[in-house]
């Protein structure tokens, strides 16, 4: 968590003298070292800056140093803006505007015309959001008192987002067999995508995988199933197939690990000599962070690694879902989301349970896997897609319930919700757009988190909310469709 830090860089000029820039000075680290106890990742204070040449290297500075992941800038005065304009071209890193101000209240007796000088955010901060808008610079603007909690909550979410983005510049992926046959949408040019979004895609054979777990000692499994049992509930006394899901899952990690990937796909349609599909193995690989994506479809596997990231503590409630089916009936609408095993126990409202039952595709042994409900809350679903030569990021504001039947027969985790801004516009709107059935669901990443990680990736953002409607979104795909064309 704590491999990444942020700089602070406040702007201010030489007009006001020595002792205005030291008061200054003086208050900006006191703001970075207070905002650091509250915020998930360090502000580290850097300079006052007065001329085009300390702005222009701080930035390049942000830019090749690996642990700054974002620059957050403030004028505590007024800093002329043209003197940004080189550093700001320059800098590579996400860049957030805080529009804040160091006294809460403007003191009735002291204010006078040194008081205005020394404190003028408000003017200050005008010209610096110029140049950033002059500049189409990508940025997040949080505006609002510096020690106020809700405040402190965005900043801290934006870093978050901002190590999301530092995150897929680095991801590699891990490709177990190809794509499902046929499947269209969770196809994509890898190459546009390491472009973008920095991530490195590749495959590697299913047989290195059933080598690798034949080098699997009997040791290892003990010890995973050690976890495995202070994890989860075992609902079942076949415990040889538990451990035949332990020996996938230490043998898929080492391939990881020693590849520095942080997510993985495979396909039931190619698990040649292998006894089960992974479940059990993926749902907990799933657990530790590991992105995971089922049917090759790799998009899904990123960006479920990406969002675990952004999540609370560096590793939260986010899981690989699916839509599966509907419950139409009215006053009950709801999708209910699954997967054929794979779904992550990160977001179950109780202790899973590990069962085992037959798979009705891919013609394996039946797996073991973790069975559980979701559990209740407001969450997003999110999809990328490649929409040839560029890519859409899709959102949708969904409130999860307690699964209204109990469903004992069906041996999968689940998660049922309401879908906004209802069922049926809704699905209208996810149509449209072109979502994917596999999907990202997030309890704790927001939808203001990944339209700013968008931003910052360069890519299109879509997001379906309460007041969406059919025909305001096929006016904004159309826009978007002219906009991204002339990018
Ligand atoms: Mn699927």
């Amino acid at each position: 968590m704590k491999e990444y830090e942020f700089w602070f860089v406040v702007g201010s000029q030489f007009l006001y003298g020595p002792e205005v820039l030291d008061t200054v000075e003086k208050r900006a680290r006191e703001m970075a070292k207070e905002l650091s106890a509250s915020l998930p990742y360090p502000l580290v204070y850097k300079v006052t800056a007065k001329t085009n040449e300390e702005i222009t290297n701080v930035m390049k500075a942000a830019n090749y140093d690996d642990k700054c992941a974002g620059v957050i800038t403030w004028c505590h005065t007024f800093s002329p803006s043209k003197m940004w304009i080189n550093g700001l071209e320059l800098l590579q890193k996400p860049y957030c505007h805080l529009a804040t101000q160091y006294n809460m209240e403007i003191p009735n007796d002291e204010i006078d015309m040194d008081f205005m000088n020394l404190n003028q955010a408000a003017h200050g901060d005008r010209e610096h959001g110029f140049i950033a808008a002059r500049l189409r610079k990508p940025r997040k603007v949080i505006a609002g008192y510096w020690k106020e909690k809700s405040v402190q909550e965005r900043l801290g979410a934006w870093m978050r987002t901002a190590v999301g983005a530092a995150f897929s510049r680095k991801l590699r992926v891990m490709r177990f067999g190809d794509n499902m046959r046929e499947v269209a949408v969770t196809e994509g040019d890898k190459v546009e995508v390491q472009i973008k979004l920095g991530w490195q895609v590749n495959t590697w054979p299913v047989g290195k995988l059933v080598e690798t777990m034949n080098e699997v000692t009997e040791k290892e499994i003990d010890d995973l199933m050690d976890i495995y049992r202070s994890s989860y509930d075992f609902a079942t006394d076949d415990i040889e197939t538990v451990r035949y899901q332990a020996r996938e899952e230490i043998a898929m990690k080492k391939m990881m690990d020693a590849e520095g990937c942080s997510a993985f796909s495979n396909t039931f349609q190619d698990l040649y000599g292998m006894k089960q599909l992974p479940g059990l193995a993926s749902q907990h690989l799933m657990a530790q962070g590991y992105g995971y994506g089922g049917e090759g479809d790799w998009k899904v596997s990123a960006m479920t690694a990406i969002m675990k990231r952004m999540g609370k503590d560096g590793n939260g409630a986010s899981a690989f879902m699916e839509d599966y089916t509907y419950n139409l009936v009215p006053g009950a609408k709801y999708s209910l989301g699954a997967h054929m095993l794979e779904v992550c126990p990160s977001v179950a409202a109780d202790k899973p349970r590990i069962e085992v039952h037959p798979l009705g595709i891919g013609d394996r042994e039946d797996p073991a896997r973790l069975v559980f409900e979701g559990k209740e809350g407001d969450a997003i679903v999110v999809s990328l897609i490649d929409m040839g030569g560029r890519l859409r990021l899709i959102c949708q504001d969904i409130h999860c319930v307690k699964p209204i039947l109990p469903m004992p027969n069906l041996p999968v985790a689940r998660v049922m919700w309401q879908a906004m801004p209802d069922l049926e516009t809704g699905i209208e709107c996810w149509i449209t757009a072109g979502g994917a059935h596999h999907t990202v669901l997030s309890y704790d990443v927001s939808a203001e988190q990944m339209k700013d990680w968008a931003a910052i990736m360069g890519i299109e953002f879509v997001h379906i909310t309460k007041d969406t409607t059919v025909e305001s979104l096929e006016k904004e795909l159309f826009l978007n469709d002219i906009a991204w064309k002339l990018r």
